[in-house]
């Protein structure tokens, strides 16, 4: 049963769902979700015009996420058109024209409009999506080549209802001894948020590295990281982002209801007995909007203690940038209490870094919000933000005054 593919007949102008073909009609188009990740809706189709939104497949809210393939029989200029609000970010959507493995912006200047449109060469599948997908393949393709790193183990933190693993990275001295820190990250706690995934492989890429500064790092530190807290949304393309009955970051109150946040929650106390060293949870913000939109940013927590830790990280993270996408002490940090960082936001469920921060002896623990598609008219790129994940791994060797153990 092919459930998502619907066909445009331009002879009737209107879509099917299913795979009975008309041998009479002209096939304009083929569109496809049926992949990792993907996710759309059609509404309607006139002409060549497609008219569509995104699968929000009973979130709480409206969200922005899709991702499908387009595949035309003939030569065609395609225009998609949303019937919902904000579903293409300021760069337009992304492309892949090999099957989701690289992407590009459609466009470098700003675009501000809710619709593109792409020519479709025949027979040839184009991927659209309104960010940079990113799947457990993605993940299974960047980890390979670490596989036999001494420093390096891969495990599940949990089985998924779908059956799913939830891998969890575990970066370690590899000597048989534990590291002295411990370095807890998690990202896809919103299943929609891909970008954050490229930032992630360039942190591991750096801390992994023969950079004398990481191996002092990974000398030091244990690190637990998870791609994808989200693994089911994520592989069934949902938006993740308010999913009913609370999100996968509001699951740190109460009794948990996903493997993820229950998992963690119970291992980590354990591992980190003597307190987490530090614990980022990556974000990325609303497709479009404004100021919090468009630029890279962490959030404040309540708890006045660990606000001054995150600045000070803060601080060494802009010391040590040597990436495209710098922070600032300005524009780099919503303080707790400021704009729509206020506990009312929290009200559905503890979140992630807040839970984190509250376990004994945690020193920093924070949120960083990494925009899909522009930090102050820089476009974001997994190239750039791999290099953001090395400034934050380099920010976090001088955090944690690594050098200051090495030399003793
Ligand atoms: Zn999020």
């Amino acid at each position: 049963m092919i459930k998502s593919i619907y066909i445009l007949f331009m002879t009737l102008g209107l879509a099917v769902s299913g795979c009975g073909l008309n041998d009479d009609s002209e096939i304009i188009i083929a569109i496809d979700t049926e992949f990792p990740g993907g996710n759309i809706k059609i509404d309607s189709i006139r002409g060549a015009e497609v008219y569509l939104r995104p699968d929000l497949r009973g979130n709480g809210t409206d969200w922005f996420y899709w991702y499908f393939a387009a595949t035309s029989a003939t030569n065609d200029s395609v225009k998609f058109i949303f019937n919902a609000p904000g579903c293409l970010g300021i760069r337009g959507p992304a492309v892949s024209l090999d099957g989701g493995l690289t992407w590009n912006w459609l466009t470098e200047s700003e675009m501000r409009a809710n619709e593109f449109s792409y020519l479709l060469e025949a027979g040839r599948e184009i991927r659209f999506s309104m960010g940079m997908p990113y799947v457990e393949a993605d993940f299974r393709r960047f980890i390979k080549p670490y596989a036999t790193h001494p420093s390096v183990r891969l495990d599940t933190l949990c089985i998924t209802p779908k059956g799913r693993v939830t891998e969890r990275l575990t970066i370690s001295p590899g000597t048989g001894r534990p590291g002295k820190h411990r370095i807890l990250l998690t990202a896809r706690h919103h299943a929609c948020e891909m970008m954050t995934n490229y930032l992630l492989e360039g942190l591991v890429s750096a801390v992994l590295s023969d950079d004398p500064q990481m191996i002092a790092l990974r000398n030091n530190s244990e690190f637990w990281i998870i791609p994808f807290m989200d693994k089911d949304g994520v592989e069934q393309g949902d938006q993740g982002k308010n999913r009913l009955p609370h999100d996968h970051n509001r699951d740190y109150s109460g009794e948990s209801i996903y493997c993820s946040t229950a998992a963690l929650r119970q291992q980590t106390p354990i591992w980190a007995s003597r307190g987490l060293d530090f614990a980022l949870d990556l974000h990325c913000p609303r497709l479009t909007g404004g100021k919090y939109e468009e630029t890279i940013y962490m959030l404040g927590l309540e708890d006045p203690d660990i606000q001054r830790q995150q600045y000070a990280f803060l601080r060494q993270l802009i010391a040590a940038g040597t990436g495209p996408l710098r922070l600032d002490t300005d524009t780099s940090f919503l303080p707790f209490g400021v704009s729509w960082n206020t506990s009312e936001n929290y009200s559905e469920g503890r979140n992630f870094s807040s839970w984190a921060a509250s376990l004994p002896g945690t020193r920093m623990a924070s949120t960083l919000e990494a925009p899909y598609a522009t930090h102050k008219n820089i476009t974001v790129t997994p190239q750039n933000l791999r290099l953001l994940g090395k400034d934050i791994a380099s920010g976090l060797y001088r955090f944690l005054n690594i050098g200051e153990h090495t030399a003793r």
